[in-house]
């Protein structure tokens, strides 16, 4: 990776704490428009990771009984239904572009979602954002939460006391405490795996590919040709979520393409650090104690005369 390219993704503790020992930021690209909502991802995680079972009942919401993020649940695929008929065939002016736009969308595997009856559904695996600038690692007091030599965001769970300061900081609602153990869980993007040279599990058992692990340089590069492709075959409401090294988090390390708007899947859409003021509420608050103090002092000396 070019040193530009290494720069654009520096995070506040990675790659300088490191030195030598820093390895490429490694990440996901999780490519939504060819989830088949298989949910191989979820189990792999939870055998790899001995996440314990998620004892939710049918929730009645579609496919989807996992329903969101939280400490027994470290991939989430969500099922979204729609009844908005959009293909590569609504963009077409004409018959003729129309027919030449399905067989290319067909051609490319990018007709993931079935559209009979007007109806079309949208899956997307959602995780832990390893995001750049992280509110969780930084209102962590015992250090339990680090950024890993690969710039990931890992929970020590022998470091946790469980104060659970982290779980509201986080702009996606992803740490979440496991009520039995008091301890918060999240994905650690297979540490372990990730230091014996191995891609993590989820992305591993991923059938279509839509979870691609790698350097995040080369994933950000590879979404941006991916949805080049997919605005030429019609699918013009297609956009990258979370790679942007300008936006609130700057940038995340595991983004996604995603064929609608974030809410569309229940995600923010606009996440900022919750921690970006707090340098200046500091700031502010010990200018107020010099000005305090001053005048205590002027007082106390004024008094004296
Ligand atoms: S998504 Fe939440 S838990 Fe994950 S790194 Fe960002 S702030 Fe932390
Ligand atoms: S394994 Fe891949 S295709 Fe299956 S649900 Fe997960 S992301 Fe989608």
């Amino acid at each position: 990776m070019s040193n530009h390219k290494l720069l654009e993704l520096e995070t506040h503790s990675w790659p300088d704490s490191y030195g030598e020992s820093a390895e490429p930021r490694m990440g996901f690209f999780t490519d939504t428009s060819i989830c088949i909502g298989c949910k191989a991802c979820e189990v792999a995680c939870k055998e790899w990771n001995h996440v314990p079972e998620s004892p939710e009942a049918f929730s009645g919401k579609s496919y989807d009984n996992t329903l969101a993020l939280g400490a027994n649940d470290w991939r989430h695929v969500a099922f979204i239904e729609q009844r908005k008929p959009l293909g590569a065939e609504a963009a077409a002016e004409d018959l003729v572009q129309a027919a030449e736009r399905a067989s290319a969308a067909d051609g490319w595997g990018l007709q993931t979602y079935q559209d009979g009856e007007g109806v079309r559904w949208l899956m997307a695996s959602d995780v832990c954002k390893h995001c750049t600038s992280a509110a969780c690692l930084d209102v962590c007091p015992t250090g339990a939460l680090f950024r890993t030599e690969f710039g990931t965001v890992v929970v020590q769970e022998d470091v946790c006391n469980g104060c659970g300061y982290c779980v509201p900081a986080c702009p996606f609602g992803v740490i979440d405490k496991r009520e039995d153990d008091g301890r918060v869980w999240k994905c650690t993007l297979c540490y372990d795996r990730l230091r014996e040279d191995k891609e993590p599990a989820c992305a591993q058992a991923c059938p279509t590919n839509s979870i691609q692990f790698g350097e995040l340089g080369e994933l950000r590069e590879r979404a941006e040709k991916r949805l080049e492709q997919m605005a030429a075959a019609g699918q013009t409401e297609a956009r990258l979520y979370g790679a942007d090294p300008d936006d609130g988090v700057d940038g995340f390390g595991a983004f996604f393409l995603l064929l609608d708007e974030p809410e569309v899947y229940g995600l923010p859409p606009d996440p900022v650090v919750t921690t970006r003021h707090v340098g200046q509420v500091w700031a502010g608050v010990l200018a107020g104690a010099a000005a305090l103090g001053a005048g205590v002092a002027a007082a106390f000396l004024g008094g004296r005369k």
